[in-house]
Protein backbone atom coordinates (compact mmCIF):
# COMPACT_ATOMS: atom_id res chain seq x y z
CA UNK A 1 0.00 0.00 0.00
CA UNK A 2 0.99 3.68 -1.04
CA UNK A 3 2.30 5.79 1.94
CA UNK A 4 0.05 8.34 0.92
CA UNK A 5 -3.05 6.57 -1.04
CA UNK A 6 -4.53 9.24 -3.89
CA UNK A 7 -8.13 8.51 -4.93
CA UNK A 8 -9.16 9.77 -8.20
CA UNK A 9 -12.67 12.12 -7.44
CA UNK A 10 -15.23 12.22 -10.36
CA UNK A 11 -17.67 14.73 -10.00
CA UNK A 12 -19.27 18.09 -10.70
CA UNK A 13 -19.26 21.38 -8.70
CA UNK A 14 -21.03 23.53 -6.81
CA UNK A 15 -19.71 26.89 -6.51
CA UNK A 16 -21.01 27.89 -2.73
CA UNK A 17 -18.76 24.69 -1.25
CA UNK A 18 -21.86 23.60 0.63
CA UNK A 19 -21.66 19.90 -1.86
CA UNK A 20 -19.60 18.13 -4.51
CA UNK A 21 -16.15 18.71 -5.77
CA UNK A 22 -15.32 21.23 -2.63
CA UNK A 23 -16.97 18.85 -0.18
CA UNK A 24 -15.00 15.63 -1.75
CA UNK A 25 -11.71 17.36 -1.41
CA UNK A 26 -12.12 18.76 2.16
CA UNK A 27 -12.66 15.21 3.62
CA UNK A 28 -10.07 13.69 1.17
CA UNK A 29 -7.58 16.50 3.31
CA UNK A 30 -9.36 15.84 6.05
CA UNK A 31 -8.00 12.01 5.52
CA UNK A 32 -5.09 12.97 4.88
CA UNK A 33 -5.39 11.34 1.44
CA UNK A 34 -4.57 12.44 -1.92
CA UNK A 35 -6.53 13.61 -5.07
CA UNK A 36 -6.83 13.45 -8.42
CA UNK A 37 -9.69 14.94 -10.25
CA UNK A 38 -12.18 14.69 -13.18
CA UNK A 39 -14.76 17.09 -13.70
CA UNK A 40 -18.31 16.45 -15.15
CA UNK A 41 -20.12 18.69 -14.75
CA UNK A 42 -20.20 22.60 -13.85
CA UNK A 43 -23.02 23.65 -12.01
CA UNK A 44 -24.16 26.91 -11.04
CA UNK A 45 -26.19 26.43 -7.85
CA UNK A 46 -26.72 27.44 -4.31
CA UNK A 47 -28.49 26.01 -1.47
CA UNK A 48 -31.69 27.07 -2.83
CA UNK A 49 -31.78 26.05 -6.73
CA UNK A 50 -30.25 24.64 -9.59
CA UNK A 51 -29.54 27.06 -11.46
CA UNK A 52 -27.88 26.00 -14.58
CA UNK A 53 -25.47 22.71 -15.41
CA UNK A 54 -22.71 22.82 -18.02
CA UNK A 55 -21.90 19.25 -18.47
CA UNK A 56 -18.22 17.96 -19.94
CA UNK A 57 -18.21 15.84 -23.39
CA UNK A 58 -17.97 12.33 -22.92
CA UNK A 59 -14.43 12.53 -24.43
CA UNK A 60 -13.21 15.58 -21.87
CA UNK A 61 -14.19 13.17 -19.09
CA UNK A 62 -12.10 10.30 -20.73
CA UNK A 63 -9.22 12.29 -20.75
CA UNK A 64 -9.05 13.69 -17.10
CA UNK A 65 -9.75 10.32 -16.11
CA UNK A 66 -6.68 8.90 -17.79
CA UNK A 67 -4.74 11.64 -17.13
CA UNK A 68 -5.17 11.19 -13.24
CA UNK A 69 -5.11 6.91 -13.30
CA UNK A 70 -1.92 7.52 -15.74
CA UNK A 71 0.07 9.73 -13.52
CA UNK A 72 0.13 8.11 -10.12
CA UNK A 73 -1.20 4.78 -8.31
CA UNK A 74 -5.03 5.56 -7.11
CA UNK A 75 -6.37 3.80 -4.63
CA UNK A 76 -10.21 4.19 -4.94
CA UNK A 77 -12.19 6.06 -7.53
CA UNK A 78 -15.19 8.17 -5.95
CA UNK A 79 -18.32 8.68 -8.82
CA UNK A 80 -20.42 11.61 -7.92
CA UNK A 81 -22.58 13.55 -10.30
CA UNK A 82 -22.52 12.07 -13.54
CA UNK A 83 -25.00 14.11 -15.08
CA UNK A 84 -25.54 12.36 -18.56
CA UNK A 85 -25.82 9.30 -20.18
CA UNK A 86 -22.45 10.21 -22.36
CA UNK A 87 -20.99 11.16 -19.42
CA UNK A 88 -21.96 7.80 -17.55
CA UNK A 89 -20.97 5.62 -20.51
CA UNK A 90 -17.32 7.97 -20.81
CA UNK A 91 -17.04 6.59 -17.08
CA UNK A 92 -17.32 3.02 -17.55
CA UNK A 93 -15.19 3.11 -20.79
CA UNK A 94 -12.37 3.96 -18.44
CA UNK A 95 -13.82 1.41 -15.36
CA UNK A 96 -13.61 -1.28 -17.69
CA UNK A 97 -9.56 -0.94 -18.30
CA UNK A 98 -9.28 -0.67 -14.35
CA UNK A 99 -10.92 -3.14 -13.12
CA UNK A 100 -8.92 -3.31 -9.90
CA UNK A 101 -9.56 -0.20 -8.67
CA UNK A 102 -12.48 -0.08 -6.43
CA UNK A 103 -14.79 2.30 -7.29
CA UNK A 104 -17.12 4.04 -4.57
CA UNK A 105 -20.31 5.27 -6.40
CA UNK A 106 -22.47 8.21 -4.76
CA UNK A 107 -25.84 7.94 -7.07
CA UNK A 108 -26.32 11.83 -6.94
CA UNK A 109 -29.52 12.37 -9.02
CA UNK A 110 -31.20 15.69 -7.04
CA UNK A 111 -29.38 18.33 -4.76
CA UNK A 112 -31.54 18.91 -1.68
CA UNK A 113 -32.64 22.28 -3.09
CA UNK A 114 -34.84 19.70 -4.97
CA UNK A 115 -32.71 20.48 -8.43
CA UNK A 116 -32.69 17.90 -11.01
CA UNK A 117 -29.06 16.94 -11.75
CA UNK A 118 -29.55 13.65 -12.99
CA UNK A 119 -32.70 12.72 -15.43
CA UNK A 120 -34.37 9.93 -16.30
CA UNK A 121 -32.03 8.69 -18.80
CA UNK A 122 -29.36 9.18 -16.63
CA UNK A 123 -30.52 7.29 -13.96
CA UNK A 124 -31.41 4.81 -16.66
CA UNK A 125 -27.92 4.56 -17.35
CA UNK A 126 -26.18 4.00 -14.19
CA UNK A 127 -28.46 1.36 -13.13
CA UNK A 128 -28.02 -0.40 -16.51
CA UNK A 129 -24.34 0.18 -17.37
CA UNK A 130 -22.31 1.90 -13.87
CA UNK A 131 -23.56 -0.31 -11.30
CA UNK A 132 -21.71 -3.30 -12.32
CA UNK A 133 -18.49 -1.48 -11.97
CA UNK A 134 -19.24 0.15 -8.13
CA UNK A 135 -18.15 -2.18 -5.12
CA UNK A 136 -20.12 0.01 -3.19
CA UNK A 137 -23.31 2.17 -4.04
CA UNK A 138 -24.23 4.74 -1.54
CA UNK A 139 -28.25 5.81 -2.40
CA UNK A 140 -30.46 7.56 -0.22
CA UNK A 141 -34.28 7.11 0.13
CA UNK A 142 -35.28 8.91 -2.79
CA UNK A 143 -32.00 7.34 -4.90
CA UNK A 144 -32.99 4.01 -4.08
CA UNK A 145 -36.49 4.42 -5.46
CA UNK A 146 -35.37 6.31 -9.10
CA UNK A 147 -32.93 3.40 -9.23
CA UNK A 148 -35.28 0.77 -8.44
CA UNK A 149 -38.05 2.14 -10.33
CA UNK A 150 -39.87 1.46 -7.21
CA UNK A 151 -41.76 3.85 -4.77
CA UNK A 152 -39.95 5.85 -2.01
CA UNK A 153 -39.23 2.84 0.48
CA UNK A 154 -42.52 2.67 3.06
CA UNK A 155 -39.40 1.72 5.92
CA UNK A 156 -35.94 0.54 6.15
CA UNK A 157 -36.90 -3.22 5.57
CA UNK A 158 -37.97 -1.92 2.04
CA UNK A 159 -35.31 -0.08 1.80
CA UNK A 160 -32.70 -3.09 2.28
CA UNK A 161 -35.43 -4.76 -0.33
CA UNK A 162 -34.83 -2.20 -3.18
CA UNK A 163 -30.70 -2.21 -1.58
CA UNK A 164 -30.78 -5.88 -2.46
CA UNK A 165 -32.24 -5.27 -5.77
CA UNK A 166 -29.45 -2.71 -6.72
CA UNK A 167 -27.17 -5.89 -5.61
CA UNK A 168 -28.43 -7.68 -8.03
CA UNK A 169 -28.34 -5.21 -11.04
CA UNK A 170 -24.62 -5.59 -10.40
CA UNK A 171 -22.95 -3.33 -7.80
CA UNK A 172 -21.45 -5.83 -4.79
CA UNK A 173 -22.25 -3.82 -1.49
CA UNK A 174 -24.91 -1.19 -1.47
CA UNK A 175 -25.26 1.55 1.76
CA UNK A 176 -28.55 2.12 1.92
CA UNK A 177 -29.16 5.35 3.83
CA UNK A 178 -31.35 6.01 6.25
CA UNK A 179 -30.70 9.58 6.91
CA UNK A 180 -33.95 10.60 5.98
CA UNK A 181 -36.02 8.23 7.61
CA UNK A 182 -37.82 8.94 10.82
CA UNK A 183 -36.65 7.43 14.68
CA UNK A 184 -34.39 7.67 17.19
CA UNK A 185 -31.79 6.00 15.28
CA UNK A 186 -30.09 6.40 11.60
CA UNK A 187 -29.43 3.28 10.81
CA UNK A 188 -27.41 2.24 7.01
CA UNK A 189 -27.89 -0.53 6.29
CA UNK A 190 -24.37 -1.94 4.24
CA UNK A 191 -26.17 -5.04 2.06
CA UNK A 192 -24.09 -7.54 -0.13
CA UNK A 193 -25.98 -10.26 -2.11
CA UNK A 194 -25.32 -12.84 1.40
CA UNK A 195 -25.06 -10.42 4.47
CA UNK A 196 -26.53 -7.56 5.69
CA UNK A 197 -24.63 -5.57 8.17
CA UNK A 198 -26.44 -2.52 10.02
CA UNK A 199 -24.83 1.30 11.29
CA UNK A 200 -26.61 3.27 13.73
CA UNK A 201 -25.99 6.30 15.54
CA UNK A 202 -28.33 9.07 17.34
CA UNK A 203 -30.38 10.94 15.03
CA UNK A 204 -29.61 14.87 15.56
CA UNK A 205 -31.76 17.58 14.73
CA UNK A 206 -29.35 19.30 11.92
CA UNK A 207 -29.08 18.85 8.06
CA UNK A 208 -25.81 19.74 6.48
CA UNK A 209 -25.63 19.87 2.73
CA UNK A 210 -23.49 17.98 0.92
CA UNK A 211 -23.87 15.25 3.51
CA UNK A 212 -23.45 12.14 0.82
CA UNK A 213 -20.43 13.81 -0.94
CA UNK A 214 -18.38 13.61 2.31
CA UNK A 215 -19.81 9.96 3.44
CA UNK A 216 -18.78 8.49 -0.11
CA UNK A 217 -15.71 10.18 0.14
CA UNK A 218 -14.87 9.47 3.22
CA UNK A 219 -15.17 6.10 2.28
CA UNK A 220 -13.32 5.80 -0.26
CA UNK A 221 -10.49 7.19 1.46
CA UNK A 222 -10.75 4.64 4.11
CA UNK A 223 -10.97 2.09 1.97
CA UNK A 224 -7.83 3.53 -0.21
CA UNK A 225 -5.89 3.28 3.41
CA UNK A 226 -6.86 -0.31 3.42
CA UNK A 227 -9.31 -0.31 5.29
CA UNK A 228 -12.25 -2.83 4.97
CA UNK A 229 -15.39 -1.86 3.86
CA UNK A 230 -16.75 -2.38 7.24
CA UNK A 231 -14.26 -0.65 8.65
CA UNK A 232 -14.45 2.35 5.96
CA UNK A 233 -18.44 2.51 6.75
CA UNK A 234 -18.14 3.00 10.14
CA UNK A 235 -15.09 5.76 10.40
CA UNK A 236 -17.26 7.35 7.66
CA UNK A 237 -20.59 7.71 9.72
CA UNK A 238 -18.43 8.98 12.73
CA UNK A 239 -16.76 11.38 10.88
CA UNK A 240 -20.41 12.83 9.37
CA UNK A 241 -22.13 12.46 12.96
CA UNK A 242 -19.43 14.73 14.73
CA UNK A 243 -19.86 17.11 11.38
CA UNK A 244 -23.79 17.09 11.90
CA UNK A 245 -22.86 17.56 15.47
CA UNK A 246 -21.22 20.95 14.85
CA UNK A 247 -24.35 22.17 12.86
CA UNK A 248 -26.68 24.63 14.49
CA UNK A 249 -29.97 23.00 15.17
CA UNK A 250 -32.83 22.96 12.77
CA UNK A 251 -36.01 24.76 14.11
N1 LIG B 1 -24.43 19.20 -6.29
C1 LIG B 1 -23.45 18.37 -6.62
C2 LIG B 1 -22.51 18.76 -7.70
C3 LIG B 1 -23.32 17.14 -5.97
O1 LIG B 1 -22.34 16.29 -6.30
C4 LIG B 1 -24.22 16.78 -4.95
C5 LIG B 1 -24.03 15.54 -4.25
O2 LIG B 1 -24.87 14.86 -3.76
C6 LIG B 1 -25.25 17.67 -4.67
C7 LIG B 1 -25.32 18.88 -5.33
C8 LIG B 1 -26.28 17.31 -3.68
O3 LIG B 1 -25.96 17.79 -2.45
P1 LIG B 1 -27.11 18.35 -1.56
O4 LIG B 1 -28.04 17.19 -1.34
O5 LIG B 1 -26.45 18.76 -0.32
O6 LIG B 1 -27.75 19.47 -2.31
Amino acid sequence: MALSPKILIVAGTDPTGGAGIVRDIETASHFSVKVGLAVTSVNIQNDLHVEAKLPMYGDFIRGQMLAALEADSISAIKVGMTGTPEIVHAICGVLAEFPDIPVILDPVIRASSGGVLADDMTVAAIKQDLLQYCYLTTPNLQELAALTDHGLAKDHAHAIMQAKALVEAGSKFVLAKGGHETGKLATDSLVSSDSIRDFSIPRLNATMRGTGCTLSTAIACEMAKGKTIEQAVGTAKAYVFELLRMQPVAV
